[in-house]
């Protein structure tokens, strides 16, 4: 079997859909089921139908675009990705895996290839938080890892709900059609960019995830008491900023002492109330965002900032709260697609490495329904959610050739 990508025809469509955008190049935004987003999903589902692939869409917008096996009751083989932009983004993130995708898909039509298993490409809805506050929609409604209430409650920061907006946008359907049937997929494969250095660093062109670490977030509330930063003496002060120093410290020790180098936790966001230069801080919000590819460990500094909460509220005489605002499991790649992936890179003479997907992915997700596989292509400097975001012509169409032969091996 003879595989060739179109590159040419693949990199226009990747500016193509760039050009779809509520930023000025060469950012973009893509803000899920605004008229943009709507207008790149009638795009991306023109081209689908072009390479003959049967489109639908469930009824919280995720599209699946289906080439049908020789065996059509079979489980099928998905890949695919978002297409959604945080605020100022960059053209790659998610793109590669859904055009990447598409052409892996037109690559083996042309090779005359016929799959026994249908392949699906997926692209799914909202993988970036920004409209309501949670990453990975789609793919959490069609996993099962989130109930269609709680999705029906979500809404974005003009109050309008998730079920009104999706409904505006044309998703007909109740969210209770969404989930999967357990078995649908055989096996499901998501192209991405890197979104971190190493690739580019070691001059490896493809990366092969074995774990996709998950993160756990809380917010955090301090009270203490306010006062005239001259007139409260310190003997008297229940700072809520001093407990709060305290408690970022104790989350990066949390972090750095778990044993493990897989373990990152960040602060990244305080606020703090009043904000007065003469007025002692009487409230404090922190965001507090812990990653791990061990489940265990996650939990374990969990218990860590919980155990610090305590003693620092006591100490101090101030009131702490947390609310956990989601703690997903980590996934493990399965053995056989990253054996599959791993022959594919061979097959073609290009070196791979394991890695750890750091970010978390639609695939974390998918790993509850399915057995799942990642492949990482390098991106210049690492560079991810910004306008100077880059992967070259070339690395792109080694993910793809990758990718490609790997559904080869899965659909047969
Ligand atoms: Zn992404």
């Amino acid at each position: 079997m003879n595989l060739d990508v179109n590159r040419q025809r693949l990199i226009a469509e990747i500016e193509e859909l760039a050009s779809i955008s509520d930023a000025e190049a060469p950012a973009v935004t893509r803000i899920v089921f605004t008229p943009t987003d709507l207008k790149a999903r009638a795009w991306l589902i023109s081209h689908c139908e072009k390479a003959g692939l049967a489109v639908r869409q469930d009824p919280v917008g995720n599209i699946f675009a289906r080439w049908a096996g020789t065996e059509p009751g079979a489980p099928a083989v998905g890949t695919g990705s978002h297409i959604d932009a945080i605020p100022n983004a960059g053209k790659y993130d998610g793109v590669v895996g859904v055009l990447g995708g598409l052409e892996a898909i037109r690559s083996l039509e042309r090779s005359g290839f016929r799959p026994k298993h249908s392949i699906e490409l997926l692209v799914f809805t909202s993988e970036e938080p920004t409209r309501f506050g949670i990453g990975c929609l789609g793919s959490r409604l069609l996993s099962g890892s989130m109930s269609p209430d709680a999705a029906r409650k979500l809404e974005d920061k003009q109050g309008f709900s998730m079920e009104e907006v999706r409904r505006k946008a044309g998703c007909h359907g109740s969210l209770e059609e969404v989930k999967l049937p357990d078995g649908y997929f055989k096996a499901f494969v998501e192209l991405h960019i890197e979104q971190g250095p190493l690739l580019e660093q070691q001059k490896v062109p493809i990366g092969i995830v074995t774990n996709i670490a998950a993160p756990a977030s809380l917010r955090v509330s301090i009270e203490g008491a306010g006062g005239h930063a001259g007139g409260v003496l310190m003997p008297d002060r229940r700072d809520a900023l001093c407990a709060a120093a305290e408690l970022v410290l104790a989350v990066e020790n949390a972090a750095r002492t778990s044993g493990a180098p897989d373990t990152v936790a960040t602060v990244g966001i305080c606020e703090v109330f009043p904000g007065a230069v003469n007025s002692i801080p009487s409230k404090v919000q922190l965001s507090v965002d812990i990653r791990d590819t061990c489940l265990e460990r996650r939990d374990a500094v969990l218990c860590a900032i919980e155990a610090a909460r305590q003693a620092i509220a006591g100490k101090r005489h101030v009131s702490i709260r947390e609310k956990l605002l989601n703690a997903d499991m980590p996934a493990q790649c399965e053995p056989s697609i990253t054996k599959a992936l791993s022959d594919s890179a061979a097959k073609h003479n290009l070196p791979f490495v394991p890695m750890v997907s750091r970010a978390y992915h639609d695939s974390l997700f998918m790993s509850r329904i399915a057995p799942v596989g990642m492949l990482f292509i390098p991106c210049r400097n690492g560079y991810s959610h910004r306008p100077d975001e880059y992967a070259s012509p070339e690395d792109i169409s080694r993910g793809v050739i990758v990718l490609a032969e790997t559904l080869v091996t899965l659909a047969a």
